[in-house]
């Protein structure tokens, strides 16, 4: 004989009651545990989406530190740049003065400084403010302004950015609108030409203009979670106006727009001064530099603050591979350490090592992957054998770059 089939059913999703983990009944229906919490789900995101933390729940303190001792913790992990070194300090430090300052009844308004960043890649950007995120302790995202260009031109997709930073905050609606978000290859949405077009411009003036509105500060509406927005949902509302935008990018060709200007020749034949001017152009870049290059001006004047990052020469890639408090070498040094073996190398192994980065182009990039390469072998192999220390020579170096070498052509 069959066995006997449940009659009882969840109200809502019409399971029989054998099928649920618990069936709770009602006057006139039943609800399933699985159909409770979604209903539960629903009414939270009904309700206005409250973020997991309310204000009062807030933790959030600021850490504020006077523009020395900002500069300080960034030399311990980042080599040169003094210039952005010193713009970004001051800026963050600006920034959250006026933060505290801004429940004072006072008819001066300090207003927001954002800063722009221009220089090649791997030059230290993102670390730099990656570095400033982790000192301050404030909730902090980095988003990558080509993502935006790809996604459309409606105001929302501009919007994830704050998104991401509300997660980053773990939910912290108070500490998100005091957070730092740091756009990325902002370069890339600029106007293809110097010229205001009558066409519509699609490769990137729409997303500058969403991107105008956070800088300049509005009310973000985000999806409770942070994820997709649906059109029934309440949002959560986030206020942009003291979240501190960093902006940055390569602005590659930048150089030969400052050399117009400046009435230089930035063409040579000699690379080695060609390599000089770049540096020093670099040093003399302008708002108008900017919009020639194809930034709205709106978008320019959001972004008071603009500095540079030098290109990295020879003794700023040794000592990046050498010094910082996390550097390459050290952290391998520290990882064969950890297998009971002493790793060390040649002075010689470490010059050609640099020269690889110099030819790469790629920054301080390249030395990561070049170091990768080269010590894969050991790090598989010597943790078997039983020796107790581990030289890189230069002999070992020039073999394994070379395999490198043919894979990069
Ligand atoms: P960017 O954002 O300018 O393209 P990154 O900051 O991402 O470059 O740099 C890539 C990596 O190179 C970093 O993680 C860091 O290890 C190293 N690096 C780059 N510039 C520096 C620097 N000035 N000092 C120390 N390390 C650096």
């Amino acid at each position: 004989m069959a066995a006997k089939k449940s009659t009882t059913f969840c109200s809502f999703c019409g399971k029989p009651k054998d099928e649920t983990t618990m069936l709770i009944s009602g006057i006139e229906a039943n609800i399933c545990d699985a159909c409770v919490e979604q209903a539960s789900k629903i009414v939270e995101v009904e309700m206005g989406g409250f973020p997991k933390k309310k204000k009062a729940d807030s933790d959030f303190k600021l850490n504020l530190l006077k523009p020395h001792e900002i500069k300080k913790h960034l030399d311990e992990y980042v080599i040169g740049q003094e210039q952005a070194k010193k713009v970004l300090s001051v800026s963050i430090y600006n920034h959250y003065k006026r933060l505290s300052d801004a429940n004072q009844q006072d008819d001066t308004e300090i207003e927001k400084s954002n800063v722009l960043m221009v220089g090649e890649t791997g030059t230290g950007k993102t670390l730099l403010v990656k570095t400033l995120a982790r000192i301050l302790k404030v909730p902090f995202c980095i988003a990558d302004a080509t993502v935006l260009t790809e996604a459309g031109y409606v105001g929302e997709d501009v919007e994830s950015v704050i998104s991401r930073l509300y997660q980053a905050s773990d939910y912290d609606l108070e500490a998100t609108q005091k957070g730092i978000v740091y756009i990325d290859e902002i370069d890339k949405i600029a106007r293809k030409g110097d010229n205001p077009s009558i066409s519509r411009d699609v490769s990137g003036e729409g997303v500058q203009q969403g991107l105008l509105k956070l800088l300049e500060g509005t009310i973000a509406n985000i999806a409770p979670e942070g994820g997709r927005k649906h059109p029934d949902q309440k949002f959560v509302k986030i206020d942009t106006k003291n979240i501190l935008f960093i902006c940055g990018g390569a602005f590659s060709g930048i150089d030969k727009i400052i050399a117009k200007r400046l009435n230089t020749n930035a063409i040579g034949f000699n690379s080695a001064q060609n390599a000089t001017q770049t540096h020093e152009l670099i040093e003399q870049v302008a708002p108008s530099d900017l919009r020639a290059f194809g930034l709205i001006p709106e978008i320019i004047g959001r972004m008071p603050m603009i500095t540079f990052l030098q290109p990295l020469d020879r003794e700023a890639l040794k000592n990046i591979l050498l010094k910082p408090k996390n550097a390459l070498i050290k952290q391998y040094i520290k990882l064969m350490e950890i297998d009971g073996i002493k790793l060390s190398f040649d002075k010689k192994a470490i010059e050609l090592i640099v020269s690889k980065a110099v030819e790469f182009k790629l920054g301080a990039r390249g030395l990561r992957t070049i170091c990768e390469k080269l010590m894969l072998d050991v790090m598989y192999d010597a943790p078997s054998k039983n020796d107790k220390e581990v030289i890189i020579t230069a002999d070992m170096v020039v073999n394994k770059l070379a395999d490198l070498d043919t894979k990069a052509a």
